[in-house]
């Protein structure tokens, strides 16, 4: 049977290790931040607006830190990559 010190040892043991790993998971949530290749080629996303529509006035659009800053999509899961000034054929007008 374990005593209340024996618990406390084991309660900041493991609430030390998990401590230590939120900076390692920031960092690779960082390091592999990468545009969906894949959603890309299936809804043929491009750099530039398509006439009036952009990502920037898309529903799906997640914007970035300001307005010309790059964003997600909704549509395209782990793309931080996606431009305002983007677009493609998923695109639907935000309200
Ligand atoms: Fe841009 Fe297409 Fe996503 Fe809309 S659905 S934000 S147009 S990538």
């Amino acid at each position: 049977m374990l005593n209340t010190t024996t618990h406390r040892r084991q309660f900041l043991k493991i609430g030390g290790s998990a401590l230590a790993a939120i900076p390692v998971i920031a960092l690779t949530s960082n390091a592999f931040a990468a545009p969906n290749a894949a959603m890309r080629t299936a809804l043929k996303y491009q750099d530039k607006p398509l006439a009036e529509k952009s990502c920037a006035n898309c529903l799906q659009f997640v914007p970035g830190a300001s307005p010309t800053a790059k964003g997600g999509c909704k549509l395209m899961p782990g793309d931080t990559e996606i431009a305002p000034t983007g677009y493609c054929t998923a695109w639907v007008k935000k309200a």
